[in-house]
């Protein structure tokens, strides 16, 4: 077999960019549409890498040119369409090729399609596929479930066109059938928690403090030079700096605020409860997008309730050592989450690999998971990254700060969604004894549930059924 030769089909924004950064690390591709003359049309806009590129009228041309077995690249909506595509593909294929989805799927999809592949002795793979359309061009970074086999003829092809963190490939098989794109959905997941924390921020300073949107995009990009140092910070200095032209307003202001999702950041939420698990700053993000979505209700309340909110006496240093604090909990909710779902599929998730494969390429790429990849290293059984000794400086002087700043904001009446779910985890999770008796207790009450005594064994009842 070539194991540098690989079929691509679906030439949209990703696919297309996928297929250039291919060709140009020198990995031989072939590629088809369903609509043909989207192929012509790259082809066309390839430039000197066009000559690298096989293209193809249909599907079945595709599958032809391919050397057996045959590795297979669809880069289309992972829902329906990646059904319809299957059944028009299963046919067309022999015994050993892989069907490879690289795009954003449902973990439970990718199992179900790796079942199905598997009656007709063919695998599927389930790749998630970080870093936008700049991503996929340059280096990408790409978390890859299936077998073992399907990761040695896709490795070579994988590591050339990952992105790189000094040298080493943003790519690592994290487990069999749904285990890549159930780690991609969580790195959604973190995503949609880090931005709503900067946005919760740059609120707190261009309103809260009444700074110029200028010094505020100053903040982030010092921000940016330090410890909290991430891909998200960068572009979120940089949106900030931008004016719209026809009216010179910032260009902020003329976005209309009503934020949209496409489902990765519910999934995650959705399965870490599934799973037993608390998600609290990722549950908060996808329910500040929701309410922003209600903007016609918001308006409403505002005639009728009054948006009024006080000055904040905040000061950028003190939101600093506070979103540190906050980002090491995003990520320890998100590790959480792959620790429980490793456990749950029996997937072996490697902690320390996957905060390595983020650490370039992909859109939560950040300077911290340099440190969490070896907190995980230097202490796997805790599992736990806010128990590590690496972030106890972090924490210990990220904690008040963080507390000050929810305090302040709610006093003076400014929303942190996820700022306050950070602190809440930290406070419930630090504490030896909690409330939870009482719930226990309300629970026998009403429904005989039952419950463990601190001092006894068994289950049993309190007085209120004698
Ligand atoms: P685009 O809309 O740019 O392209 C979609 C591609 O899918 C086109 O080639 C389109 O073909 C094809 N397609 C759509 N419906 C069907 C169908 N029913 N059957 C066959 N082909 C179909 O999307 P993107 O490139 O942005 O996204 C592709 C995948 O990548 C998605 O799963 C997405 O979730 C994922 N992804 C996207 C990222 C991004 O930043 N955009 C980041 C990471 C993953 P045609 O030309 O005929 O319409």
């Amino acid at each position: 077999m070539n194991s540098r030769k690989i079929g691509l089909y679906g030439l949209g924004t990703m696919g297309a960019a996928l297929a250039l950064n291919m060709a140009e690390k020198g990995v031989k591709v072939e590629v088809a549409n369903r609509t043909p003359s989207a192929v012509l049309r790259f082809l066309d806009d390839a430039g000197p890498l066009a000559e690298r590129i096989a293209g193809h009228q249909s599907l079945k041309g595709l599958i032809t040119a391919l050397p057996t077995p045959r590795l297979l690249l669809a880069m289309i909506p992972s829902t329906a369409p990646m059904d319809a595509f299957l059944d028009e593909v299963i046919p067309l294929l022999s015994p050993g090729d892989t069907v490879i989805d690289a795009g954003n799927a449902d973990f439970h999809d990718t199992r179900r399609r790796a079942t199905l592949l598997a009656e007709h002795d063919l695998h599927f793979v389930g790749l998630g596929v970080s870093g936008g359309e700049e991503g996929a061009r340059h280096g990408p970074s790409m978390m890859m479930g299936g077998s073992e086999d399907s990761w040695d003829g896709l490795e070579p092809i994988l590591s050339a066109i990952a992105a790189r963190h000094d040298g080493d490939p943003c790519v690592a098989r994290c487990g069999p059938d749904g285990a890549g794109h159930f780690v991609k959905t969580v790195h959604n997941g973190i995503e949609y928690a880090d931005m709503e924390m900067l946005a919760e921020v740059y609120d707190l300073l261009r309103f809260g403090a009444v700074r110029d949107v200028r010094d505020v995009a100053e903040i982030f990009a010092k921000w940016n030079q330090g410890p909290l140092e991430s891909y998200l910070m960068e572009i979120t200095g940089k949106v900030l700096s931008y004016a719209d032209a026809p009216t010179n307003l910032p260009f902020i202001d003329v976005i209309l605020d009503r934020a949209g999702q496409k489902g990765t950041g519910r999934w995650t939420v959705i399965e870490a409860v599934r799973l037993g698990q608390s998600a609290t700053m990722i549950e908060a993000a996808v329910a500040a997008r929701a309410w922003s979505a209600e903007k016609p209700l918001r308006e409403t309340a505002e005639e009728t309730f009054g948006a009024d909110r006080a000055a904040l006496d905040i000061d950028a240093d003190m939101l600093e050592r506070a979103m540190l604090a906050a980002r090491v909990l995003e990520y320890a909710q998100g590790f959480r989450i792959l620790a429980a779902a490793s456990v749950e599929y029996d997937w072996h998730l490697d902690p320390v690999r996957i905060a390595q494969i983020w650490r370039a390429g992909c859109i939560i790429r950040a300077r911290l998971l340099d440190d969490i990849a070896a907190a995980f290293a230097e202490s796997p059984p805790k599992d736990q990254l806010f128990l590590s000794p690496r972030f106890s400086s972090v924490l210990m002087s990220g904690i008040p700060a963080l507390r000050e700043v929810v305090t302040r904001a709610a006093q003076a009446g400014y929303p942190l969604p996820v700022l306050a779910a950070a602190l809440t985890f930290w406070d419930t999770m630090r504490q030896g004894r909690g409330t939870a008796s009482l719930i226990q207790a309300q629970r026998d009450f009403f429904g005989r549930h039952g419950f463990e005594r601190i001092d006894q064994e068994g289950d049993h009842h309190g007085p209120w059924w004698r």
